[in-house]
């Protein structure tokens, strides 16, 4: 199925369930209402001569116009481009050139970015570049009552085409594009919602942002694939805004990466939010810790939350935690394979696939594999071999039980003096200490063993951070001397992407060299 027909078929069987809600705007739509939204701007995307095969750019922070844009472009064959919405002028330039975009779609400003000012900045250096419209703009009006041209007919579409560039996270380099079909994405998000049981009933507060596929495949098409409603909480992440829409809107279901509900867990107003109507949720993009995944289930009410594994190469998806797994699957896994995927563990040595129970390269085939990286042969020869698998380049074990176990990153691997230390294995550990909030576990240089292994603590307290002496006597006798901390930093916060995510990178950088 095409992105379009699958929403036609959404609209036909709950014209009058509610579709999508923008929280800070106070706007509604039902399927049949936000159905009609869609055709109409896809009429004017054919009015404004976009053609199928173009690439349609989207450089903005959650709202409303963003899911319309998500699904008129795919509904007339264009290919949009996802741009994260934290990039100055000159990564604008780089991806409008990069991918030829011809048309792009912006916010006006946020917070202290100026969208606009920063595309005049660089216009004059994108020749393919021929409009922009601007969301809560004049232009978007304009945009909006163009018609479709006497004789200009939508372009027959395949699923197994182009229908969105979506940039990898950054977490480890320079962001991807990654290529996805029709058929690679509403599948995805069609079976993410299947695992967790959506129907019509219900509503998913979604704080994660939709230029990420978390948002806009976990979020938006398992949504529209269920005929659940999809619940903007804010235009970018607020915890606070986050569990006020949860509560007036009464959702069901709540995203989020880990740092997102670590966040919300430590409001101080956390326990007066109603949050007794969700029954379920998705945590993913990082390693989830099994005390912050229990927390969640008992205090947020969500005995269903279930955890994904995958990469915006994938899909993303490509395990799951399913709606009967009992707490420690839940919490302690990422899961069983989803339907029609492959994976299977090799050793990144040799290639070979190794036992179960034994940790090595995370591999992944089916349907849910990219065509590619956008215009970049090279770089995706290097992810997906010859048989098609693609390399995630994470650690992983396979169980005899099947679900699978996600180790680390290869890249963060610490190496201390011969010894692998899994920073993740140290950060589960630390997060049981009552004066940590937030941990993450680095390897900096050292003369003496090669690496050594620092903590980088978000304290509970900013007024009484833990000591260097206290981690150290909380780890001995209860983890391997070669695994406890050696360097503790006290931080306020960590440098993230926009999807979330610790850049470990830039905390290996910034204390890598003292
Ligand atoms: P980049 O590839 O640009 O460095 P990125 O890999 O973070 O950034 P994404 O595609 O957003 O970009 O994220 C995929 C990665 O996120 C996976 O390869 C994996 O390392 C991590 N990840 C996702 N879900 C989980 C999870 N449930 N547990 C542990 N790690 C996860
Ligand atoms: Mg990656």
């Amino acid at each position: 199925d095409t992105i379009g027909a699958n929403l036609d078929r959404a609209v036909a069987a709950w014209p009058d369930r509610e579709a999508l809600v923008d929280v800070p705007s106070g706007r509604r739509w039902t399927y049949a209402e936000f159905g009609a939204d869609v055709d109409r701007l896809a009429d004017a995307l054919l009015g404004s001569g976009v053609v199928k095969g173009d690439r349609v750019g989207i450089w903005a922070v959650n709202c409303a116009e963003w899911v319309l844009v998500q699904y008129a472009t795919a509904r007339i064959g264009a290919i949009m481009v996802n741009i994260n919405p934290a990039y100055r002028a000159h990564e604008l330039e780089y991806v409008l050139n990069q991918a030829g975009i011809t048309l792009l779609f912006a916010s006006l400003t946020h917070k202290t970015s100026d969208y606009r000012a920063m595309v005049e900045d660089v216009r004059g250096n994108c020749p393919r570049l021929r409009e922009t419209v601007y969301f809560g703009d004049p232009t978007w009006d304009e945009l909006l009552a163009r018609t479709v041209p006497e004789g200009v007919r939508p372009a027959e579409l395949s699923c197994d085409e182009p229908v969105n560039i979506q940039y990898t996270s950054g977490t480890t380099g320079f962001p991807k594009g990654a290529t996805l079909s029709h058929h690679n994405i509403l599948n995805n998000g069609y079976f993410v919602g299947e695992m967790i049981a959506y129907s019509e009933q219900d509503r998913i507060c979604i704080p994660v942002p939709f230029y990420h596929c978390f948002g806009m495949v976990m979020g938006n098409l398992a949504a529209t694939s269920h005929g659940a409603c999809m619940v903007i909480p804010a235009p970018s992440f607020d915890p606070a805004a986050t569990l006020r829409a949860v509560q007036e809107e009464r959702c069901t279901s709540l995203y989020g990466v880990p740092t997102m509900f670590i966040a919300e867990l430590n409001l101080p107003d956390f326990g007066t939010y109603d949050l007794s109507t969700l029954r379920t949720g998705i945590m993913a993009g990082s390693p989830c810790p099994v005390e912050v995944m229990k927390r969640v289930v008992a205090e947020m009410n969500m005995a269903e939350v279930s955890i994904c594994y995958g990469m915006t190469e994938t899909s993303p998806v490509s395990t799951q935690t399913r709606r009967d797994d009992d707490l420690e699957r839940r919490t302690g896994t990422v899961g069983r394979v989803l339907p029609h995927v492959e994976v299977k563990i090799v050793d990144p040595a040799t290639g070979l696939t190794v036992l179960r129970g034994t940790a090595g390269e995370l591999c992944t085939r089916g349907y849910s594999v990219m065509l590619g990286y956008w215009d970049e042969p090279e770089k995706t020869a290097e992810a997906i071999d010859t048989g098609r698998w693609m390399h995630t380049g994470d650690l992983a074990v396979l169980r005899e039980d099947g679900y699978v176990q996600i180790v680390g990153r290869i890249k963060d691997m610490i190496i201390r003096g011969g010894e692998n230390v899994y920073p993740r294995e140290i950060e589960e550990f630390l997060y049981g200490h009552a004066k940590i909030a937030d941990v993450q576990v680095v390897g900096v240089p050292d003369e003496r063993y090669g690496e050594e292994i620092l903590a980088c603590v978000i304290p509970r307290d900013p007024a009484d951070p833990p000591t260097l002496e206290e981690v150290t006597a909380f780890c001995r006798d209860r983890l391997a001397h070669y695994k406890i901390p050696r360097r503790v930093e006290i931080l306020a916060e960590f440098p993230m992407t926009v999807s979330g995510k610790v850049r470990k990178v830039e905390l290996r950088e910034r204390y890598g060299a003292g």
